[in-house]
């Protein structure tokens, strides 16, 4: 396993901010996770799975970080059913399902997401969401130090959360995606469209991390943002998108701090505004 002192985090969080932890390691395998956290008495571990939906709120990390990009990412196929570490990318997933025209990730193609993330944080489109497609989850509970299965049924899975938001002490390991024959071409279009559509909305030229904000039942954050005057908003090099206000850019150097700014400026223009409190859907570290 791959193991890294003083790891510079830049290229492992879609913001592309500046942060430095203090070892980085990279598992390959389900043992590498129980030696890892069975030989480490530090408690302060964090997981990251290719970290774009994160926001590093710190320069220097004295706790560990276990990385899941690039590595612990094989794929399997069984009939209709993709079984993927959580390592793996819904990229690869749906790419993979495309040349064995299987259909039901189209959607998740364009989300920027490893399989642990998405399942942590029921990534989705309003299209459909990952629990649509999952049947089960292989996790290893911290509490006890032992790997367990959980059905999709058991996982409390709500908008952009699930048991794993709420249970910080499971680490997604592997998860089973149940998809249907399908027409190979019609699977190629939607996933071009959906790239295409999405593309053309969000500001992919410049580092962010999707949404900022969960969506607050019967509103839309974007149009709220826009009515306070807030697009181009900045605070260092944190700015509101002019392509999409529910979208936060790095124009160049913004530090995780820059960017809380702005959220907690966001937050209280809204209370005023609209008394409404906005939930932060991106993960704070
Ligand atoms: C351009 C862009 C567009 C986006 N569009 C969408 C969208 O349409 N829909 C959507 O839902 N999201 C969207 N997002 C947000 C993001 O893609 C999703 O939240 C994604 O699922 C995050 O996956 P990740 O692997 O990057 O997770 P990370 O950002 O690395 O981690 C997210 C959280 O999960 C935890 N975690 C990660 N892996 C594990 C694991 N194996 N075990 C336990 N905990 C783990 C982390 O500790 C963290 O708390 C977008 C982001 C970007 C940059």
């Amino acid at each position: 396993m791959k193991f890294l002192k003083e790891f510079n985090l830049k290229k492992y969080n879609a913001y592309r901010v500046n942060a430095v932890c203090s070892k980085a390691w990279f598992p390959e395998k389900e043992e590498d996770f129980t030696f890892l956290c069975s030989n480490n008495t530090d408690p302060k571990r964090i997981i990251l799975g290719n970290g774009n939906n994160i926001i590093l709120s710190k320069e220097y990390y004295e706790e560990e970080f276990i990385i899941l990009n690039g590595c612990f990412d094989k794929i399997e196929i069984e009939d209709t059913t993709i079984i993927a570490e959580a390592g793996a990318t819904l990229k690869q997933l749906s790419e993979l399902a495309m040349n064995c025209s299987l259909t039901g990730l189209e959607i998740f193609y364009d989300i920027p997401s490893s399989v642990g993330g998405a399942v942590v944080m029921n990534a989705g489109t309003k299209e459909g969401e990952i629990k649509d497609i999952l049947v089960k989850v292989r996790y290893l509970d911290l509490s006890d130090l032992q790997i367990k299965e959980i059905a999709k049924e058991d996982i409390g899975f709500e908008y952009r959360n699930s048991f794993f938001q709420k249970h910080t002490d499971k680490i997604v390991l592997k998860a089973w995606f149940n998809l249907k024959k399908g027409n190979p071409e019609q699977i190629k279009t939607k996933m071009a469209e959906t790239k295409q559509t999405r593309w053309a909305k969000q500001p992919r030229e410049y580092p962010n991390c999707g949404s900022v904000f969960k969506r607050p039942p019967g509103r839309y954050v974007g149009p709220m943002i826009d009515e306070l005057g807030l697009k181009g908003f900045a605070i260092g090099g944190a700015k509101i998108s002019e392509k999409h206000s529910g979208f936060i850019i790095n124009t160049g150097n913004a530090t995780g701090q820059d960017i809380l700014a702005v959220i907690a400026e966001v937050e209280k223009r809204v209370k005023e505004k609209f008394g409404i409190d906005l939930e932060v859907e991106q993960r704070i570290i």
